[in-house]
């Protein structure tokens, strides 16, 4: 079963040294600290909340909270090393991402294994997103080329001009529980190529992989407090939006969030990308190979229990005889969906996040009885659902509606709800009058009707043929609509303008 989200399928093999794992990994019991000025501190107030393992429902370790003075703290040693940061040659910068780079390979499956233990995806799925974010580490080792000005000589006599592109200074990261390895990587890679300095502030779910992604950039020669990390709640993001040291920020995260942190960051003057949630529509039409269809609905709605920002979660059929015939496809193909802990060889997706979670997306279920649609297969008679962890199988939602909360919502797990249609204009209708705009497929062998799709939606990201586009690592990925806040989107060149503000000088030399 082809649950996998990468589009290259790239050969990247774990070479980690023997005693690696104890330079970076965490152990059971641990107290995740934050990351500050190249150590581990603790702040003083001494708060902690309880890391679990979706998986058990056991707590692993815990993490510490920061209130305001520990921003301040990380934002105190970020900006005393950044301007040394940003004084490096670009070659010096440059060969600091290369040797990141070969450092993140060395431990890939090291930060893979901590994933599995805090989020609960599955080994591959974590590596998956590992190998996604070495994308945007490998766009930024050709920093000297991504920073390259412009040049014009003799725009009048004696007068030539040029610019450059500048860091903005020290950045805050704030990132969201279901990738948090590749959503930071997204980030921090033209941050710091950039020359800027960064405060993460990772998920309070599963802050370990990011806090050990400091520790690996930081051996691999990102300069002490070049990369900080501030874990937390709401107060340390709120303190990080309100400080006058922190230049832009860059979110990742749900849609009333990404709101807050829009409108919140801006108002204080910074600059602010802000990317929210989702629900994304996958079209298929008559002229669509309907097995291929089917198989990759499966992959993309129940890929990583669909806590995706990029995941199928609205399956649209062009006319009855197409959504009869997915729905059945998908019936069978959702039987052979394997559902346990990620850490399991042959399991196709893990646990979801939190046990509240869990319930929230099992009641979706209900409301879409409700309502009126059918549920052909529910999640909640998967054995595991009734165990320890916060398992749930794969649902599928036929006869569901625009108006009913299963379309409604972005449920954030393995829900796909099935929405029939008469025409490929109605279903691009659907597309358009959804709040969101992150991603949409079209399932199609017929050029005009791809090309119709393509044109004529408000989508950032479209895929024909390919349920999950997501850009690789040298375009940029964003959504449109209340799928992201902001003008920019993130990695490649929408991130290098992002992290620079561009200066032109204009000489005589007459
Ligand atoms: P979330 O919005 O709950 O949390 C994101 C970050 O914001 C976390 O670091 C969290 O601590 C912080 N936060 C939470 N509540 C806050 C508050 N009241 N004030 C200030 N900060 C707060 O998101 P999540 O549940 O961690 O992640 C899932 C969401 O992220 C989904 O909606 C998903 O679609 C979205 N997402 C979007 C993309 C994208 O690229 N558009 C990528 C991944 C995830």
């Amino acid at each position: 079963m082809a649950l996998e989200m990468n589009i290259v399928d790239r050969d990247v093999t774990a070479t980690t040294e023997a005693g690696a794992r104890s330079q970076t990994a965490f152990a059971p019991g641990d107290v995740i600290a934050n990351f500050v000025g190249g150590a581990e501190v603790v702040p003083a107030e001494g708060r902690v909340l309880p890391v679990t393992n979706p998986a058990t429902g056991k707590r692993v370790r815990d993490v510490v909270l920061s209130d305001a003075d520990d921003v301040d703290a990380a934002v105190a040693a970020a900006r005393s090393a950044q301007r040394e940061w940003a004084a490096t040659s670009l070659a010096g910068r440059a060969a600091v991402m290369y040797d990141v780079r070969d450092a993140l390979r060395r431990h890939l499956d090291d930060l893979a294994a901590v994933v599995v233990e805090e989020n609960g995806k599955t080994f591959e799925d974590a590596r998956g997103e590992i190998k996604r974010g070495l994308e945007s580490i490998e766009y930024a080792c050709g920093l000297p080329t991504n920073l390259q000005g412009g040049y014009s000589a003799e725009v009048a006599r004696g007068v030539d001009v040029h610019s450059t592109r500048e860091p903005i200074g020290v950045v805050g990261c704030i990132t969201p529980f279901n990738f948090p390895v590749m959503v930071p990587l997204w980030m921090l890679a033209n941050a710091l190529a950039c020359g800027n300095a960064a405060i993460v502030k990772p998920s309070e779910k599963d802050p370990g992989p990011t806090v050990m992604l400091a520790r690996i950039l930081t051996n691999a020669g990102v300069p002490a407090g070049v990369l900080n990390v501030v874990n937390g709640e709401a107060a340390a993001v709120n303190a990080l939006l309100a400080h006058p040291g922190v230049a832009g920020v860059s979110f990742v995260g749900s849609t009333p969030i990404a709101r807050h942190v829009y409108e919140n960051g801006t108002a204080t003057g910074k600059r602010v990308q802000a990317l929210g949630g989702a629900k994304n529509h996958m079209v298929v039409t008559e002229a669509a190979d309907l097995d291929a269809a089917a198989r990759a609905a499966v992959g993309a709605a129940y890929g990583a229990g669909g806590e995706r920002c990029m995941a199928v979660s609205v399956l649209v059929a062009v006319g009855d005889e197409v959504a009869d015939g997915l729905v059945g496809r998908i019936r069978t193909l959702a039987d052979g969906v394997s559902v346990g802990p990620g850490n399991e060889a042959g399991v196709d997706f893990g646990p979801l996040i939190t046990l509240e979670h869990r319930d929230r997306v099992a009641s979706y279920l209900d409301a879409g009885t409700e309502a009126g649609a059918e549920i052909v297969v529910d999640g909640r008679s998967h054995p595991l659902y009734t165990r320890d962890g916060y398992f749930i199988g794969p649902s599928l939602v036929d006869r569901v509606r625009p108006e009913m909360s299963v379309y409604t919502d972005e449920i954030f797990g393995p829900v796909l709800a099935v929405v029939r249609v008469r025409t490929l204009d109605e279903a691009i209708g659907l597309v358009n009058d959804n709040p969101y705009g992150n991603g949409a497929a079209i399932f199609t062998r017929d050029g005009r009707e791809a090309r119709e799709f393509q044109t004529s939606t408000n989508i950032g990201m479209i895929g024909v043929n390919v349920p999950i586009p997501v850009p690789v690592g040298w375009f940029s990925f964003g959504g449109w609509k209340a799928s992201l806040f902001g003008d920019s989107h993130m990695y490649g060149d929408d991130g290098v303008r992002f992290f620079t503000r561009q200066r032109v000088v204009t000489s005589r030399w007459a």
